[in-house]
């Protein structure tokens, strides 16, 4: 998955032009910037790879997130469903607008459930969120169905699977919002950065003032802009943003690299008929960033994730137990813990989440997400694949 693979001197031809001109802010100071405005030139490239009429480009995938609530109204007295099992940044995005998260199992996709979906819509539900976790994607159109019949916002997390598709559709367009990380371990990485995706004019249009303090960026006087409602400071420097143009030009060539790997670890890992994969929804194509295996119980998960790592086959996850990616690491969303008081609807709502999730205890236990990495070369992947083999044959 990570881009920083694959640095080298197209990123770094993109950094010396705002070196050079020393504008190093996305707003402003024309005069002095030789015609680089690199997070503009950066959200057009996203818009446009990513067929989507809009795309604003913020600093984290978080900011994303937050940004993209933000501007679709989302804040003190919605639900958001969201996944038990995803990255922190969903339940910090979604409080830090004034809503209340809502936990929600999973299935064998490994991301929302639409059974348990439904029946975790109340009448505070505003969003569904689901998280395209590890590079494949939640079944979209069974999601869509939901929100269209209860007039819900589908707002996709697609941080960890930028460049997969659903029903020929890149990830984070088929929702109303459609969100991206470019943090440091993301397939695309500009360092720190996000991008957010919508074909709605208003949603665009509420997310450009958002992320700036609520500037209106009209006219060339930045000092004498209007504020038509408050906002933050969620912006992307032009160093980040000049990273990401070199990066997002290389994601084809980087998808292929995962698909080529990806396919070579999962048609050996084939052999062994006690391993089964992680279900993609019809229709869907992944971004292969992670191959997702189940093994029969959750001991011989557990025993075949300690067995990988001492036959040196790194980077593999064994989320169920020991990662902050999964519901039953997050005390500090159950209990809550917070620094800043949480609303007394906040609080409330928190209470549901403090139940148990047997659903998604079930497919999680027997999870192993391996990374797939871009710089191997393919005797490092077929080396790879025998040691995998070794490893899980000698615990099954
Ligand atoms: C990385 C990630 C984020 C947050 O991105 P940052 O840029 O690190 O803030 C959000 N959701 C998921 C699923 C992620 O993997």
């Amino acid at each position: 998955m990570p881009g920083f693979e694959l640095f080298g001197t197209e990123e770094k031809k993109e950094v010396q032009d705002v070196l050079d001109n020393g504008v190093l802010m996305r707003y402003g100071f024309d005069g002095n910037r030789n015609g680089h405005h690199k997070a503009l030139e950066l959200e057009r490239d996203l818009a446009s790879r990513m067929q989507t009429e809009f795309a604003q480009v913020v600093s984290s995938g978080t900011a994303a997130l937050t940004v993209a609530l933000a501007s679709a109204g989302v804040g003190s007295g919605d639900e958001v469903i969201m996944p038990t099992f995803t990255f922190v940044a969903s339940f910090e995005a979604i409080l830090s607008v004034g809503a209340t998260p809502i936990l929600c199992d999973i299935d064998d996709t490994l991301t929302l459930d639409p059974k348990a979906v439904k029946e975790a819509i109340t009448s505070k539900t505003k969003v569904v969120m689901p998280v395209h976790m590890c590079g494949s994607m939640a079944d979209l159109k069974a999601l869509k169905t939901i929100c269209d019949e209860h007039n819900l916002i589908l707002l996709e997390d697609a941080c960890q699977a930028i460049g997969g598709t659903f029903d020929s559709k890149p990830l984070g367009s088929y929702g109303d919002l459609g969100c991206f990380s470019f943090d440091y371990v993301k397939t695309v990485t500009c360092g720190e950065g996000g991008g957010l995706i919508t074909n709605s004019k208003k949603y665009a249009e509420n997310a450009h003032k958002y992320q700036d303090h609520g500037h209106d960026h009209i006219g060339n006087d930045r000092g004498a802009e209007t504020h038509p409602f408050l906002g933050y400071n969620y912006r992307l420097s032009e160093l980040n943003a000049a990273v990401g143009i070199a990066q997002l030009r290389k994601l084809d060539h980087t998808l292929d690299l995962q698909k080529k790997n990806y396919t070579i670890l999962r048609d050996a890992l084939t052999a062994i008929p006690e391993v089964t994969f992680r279900r993609v929804p019809e229709t869907g194509v992944e971004s292969y960033a992670f191959l997702n295996l189940f093994l029969p119980t959750e001991d011989l998960a557990r025993k075949g994730h300690k067995i990988l790592g001492e036959h040196g086959v790194d980077a593999c996850f064994y989320w169920f137990d020991n990662n902050w990616h999964y519901y039953k690491k997050w005390e500090h969303l159950l209990e809550p813990k917070s620094l800043n008081k949480l609303s007394e609807e906040q609080q409330t709502g928190l209470q549901k989440n403090n139940r148990s999730f047997n659903a998604s205890d079930a497919w999680m236990g027997r999870t192993i997400s391996c990374l797939i990495k871009v710089s191997w070369s393919e005797s490092d992947v077929k080396e790879r694949a025998s040691k995998m083999i070794e490893a899980l044959q000698s615990i099954l």
